[in-house]
């Protein structure tokens, strides 16, 4: 197959705490939350502003990719093979 080329554009995705809804979750890897390698792993997050606890299968905030125009489907994410 021949190489072929496209733009794309990097998108800024945060993930806003939902307990406070002020802070955003932040990768943390304190001793007392470590990844949890289940399949997909899934990475410890602290909120910035109200210390509450989640895990997550991709660490925020976390730059993803997009075509011109495309809207991302934030809700439904599967991992971007680039
Ligand atoms: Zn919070």
């Amino acid at each position: 197959m021949p190489r072929i080329q496209r733009p794309v554009r990097p998108i800024l995705v945060d993930y806003i705490c939902d307990k406070c809804g002020k802070g955003s979750y932040r990768h943390s890897g304190t001793d007392n939350m470590k990844v949890l390698w289940s399949n997909p792993p899934k990475f410890p997050h602290e909120c910035t502003e109200c210390g509450d606890r989640k895990y997550f299968i991709e660490k925020y905030p976390t730059i993803r990719y997009a075509y011109e125009g495309e809207v991302l489907d934030l809700e439904n994410y599967e991992q971007q093979p680039m």
